[in-house]
């Protein structure tokens, strides 16, 4: 007979990977699954491209994991992670050179809006200055579990950021502000008019000022490295090359961890196809990871100083574009680019004087063209001579999202739309979002509160669920 294990975890992505330390630091056994070759997830790096270019295929830029309240628990700087800080954290160009920024102070941001929105934004922010501690540990929580920390400023983003960012930048007089908030909305890849795309905005600018927009030293696997090794010491066992595919070939455990799709948990845990029917997910994610003969081009100078750059010259055509993919079913003509240019800071991630870039628009779920061209005319629009630089480009559309990571569907890097419902109750209305109708089986991947990002929280929120669950048991 088997011994038993107190927790199994399926799939080692920041969420698999926080949840299993969480519970092997409170003395828990915990046996982890990967179904690739390394950890990671949407945190891993790789030679993509050409030996010594060192991509992250998915997440690069990390304010929510430098602003994690679950990593910045664990000592995750004592197992290599070091965050590197660009010396702007995000800039956002315009057809005539100029730019809006996120700089780490509020005064340059509202500097660089010019002196008709400077005091807006100088306004929209004021209530939230130094309330990343509490603020962030109330808002990554299930909302009705427990009293929030600070409920007077969890209140005011609530009562400004539960309505849509079109909204909330109607406040602006000038559109660059708004192309501005539209882009950082954007990364829930849901239109300005969805509500609660101004908290989103919110929550990303504040985070620039609060704790900056950092790239992990070597790329963002070594985020995932440092939980794995951190596992490894709390006594966790971490297999890799597994895919799981039914419940019954787990080792017995007390309860099981899955950081999957909960399309995939239905199906391995034999929970039936109606346990998350209501469950949607959104559009996809048209990526290209670039091995650069130098740094971008880009015409305005500010963006060759931040980490991160969006490319929507106007909130009109940042609307359209996520309009297309995300409502109307269609590739966008003019796509709005979310990029990160992580030699900036990190030169040693590829050859000397050489760079990695990538750049990625939004196009529907199980979109099966090519975005390429229209990804490519953007950054000429805005980086004249950009092509001139390229030496090899790793494209992956929806269908090779998917391959990747079985937990982008269709190329949903979110694991679930943020519209409708799912904005507040992800997977699906429950008062324990990360239990499910098998008593031992648990989800904890961003397709549950509070959703995508390297943050953990997920797998936080998941794991303090099961230990209520077995603490309960045990009585
Ligand atoms: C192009 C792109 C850019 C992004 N940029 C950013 C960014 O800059 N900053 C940011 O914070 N976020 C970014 N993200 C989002 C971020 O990567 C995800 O939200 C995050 O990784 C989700 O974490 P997770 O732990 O829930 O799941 P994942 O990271 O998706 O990990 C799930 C893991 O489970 C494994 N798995 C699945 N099924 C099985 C199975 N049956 N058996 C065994 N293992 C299994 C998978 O192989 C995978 O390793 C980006 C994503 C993409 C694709």
């Amino acid at each position: 007979m088997p011994s038993m294990r107190d927790v199994v975890v399926v799939g080692a992505g920041p969420n698999g990977l926080t949840a299993a330390v969480e519970l092997a630091r409170r003395g828990m056994s915990v046996e982890l699954f990967e179904a690739k070759e390394t950890v990671g997830g949407g945190a891993r790096t790789e030679e993509l491209t050409l030996p010594g270019f060192l991509h992250d295929p998915c997440a690069a830029a990390h304010p929510m994991g430098v602003g994690s309240p679950a990593f910045r628990a664990m000592p995750l700087e004592r197992y290599g992670l070091e965050w590197l800080h660009p010396e702007l954290p995000l800039a956002h160009p315009f057809d005539d050179g100029s730019a809006a920024v996120l700089a780490r102070s509020v005064g340059e941001t509202a500097a660089y809006l010019g002196p008709r929105d400077a005091a807006t934004y100088r306004r929209l922010m004021a209530p939230f200055a130094g309330t990343w501690d509490t603020l962030s540990a109330d808002f990554l929580k299930v909302p009705w579990d427990g009293l929030p920390r600070d409920p007077v400023t969890l209140a005011r983003l609530g009562l400004t950021g539960a309505r849509p960012v079109s909204w909330v930048t109607r406040r602006f007089e000038d559109d660059k502000a708004r192309a501005l908030f539209a882009g950082l909305a954007a990364h829930v890849v849901a239109p300005g008019s969805t509500p609660m795309t101004g908290a989103i905005a919110l929550v990303f600018a504040l985070a620039a000022h609060e704790v900056g927009w950092p790239l992990a030293r070597g790329g963002s696997q070594a985020i995932s490295d440092a939980l794995a090794a951190y596992l490894r010491d709390l006594g966790g066992v971490v297999h890799t090359g597994v895919e799981v595919k039914r419940l019954d070939e787990l080792p017995p455990a007390r309860a099981y961890v899955f950081n999957t799709s909960p399309t995939a948990l239905a199906r391995i845990a034999g929970l039936g196809g109606r346990a998350y029917e209501g469950f949607r997910y959104g559009a996809a994610a048209f990526k290209i990871d670039y091995a650069l003969d130098g740094p971008v081009p880009w015409t305005s100078a500010t963006a060759r100083r931040a980490g991160s750059v969006h490319i929507g010259p106007s909130s009109r055509e940042i609307g359209a574009a996520l309009h297309a993919a995300a409502v109307d079913g269609r590739a966008p003509d003019v796509p709005f680019l979310v990029t990160t240019q992580p030699t900036l800071v990190d030169p040693g991630r590829a050859p000397e004087g050489k760079h990695v870039f990538w750049a990625y628009g939004h196009v529907p779920n199980g979109w099966d063209g090519d975005l390429t061209e229209a990804i490519e005319r953007q950054l000429e629009r805005f980086a004249p001579g950009f092509r001139d630089l390229v030496l090899a480009r790793a494209v992956a559309g929806p269908a090779e999202l998917a391959r990747r990571n079985a937990n982008y569907v269709g190329g949903d890097f979110s694991c679930g739309a943020f519209s409708g419902l799912q904005t507040v109750f992800r997977p699906r209305p429950a008062f324990n979002p990360y239990g499910t109708a098998h008593p031992a089986v648990f989800l904890c991947s961003s397709a549950a509160w509070p959703g995508p990002g390297v943050h953990g929280m997920s797998g936080h929120n998941a794991a303090k669920a099961v230990w209520r669950r077995l603490r309960a048991a045990a009585r």
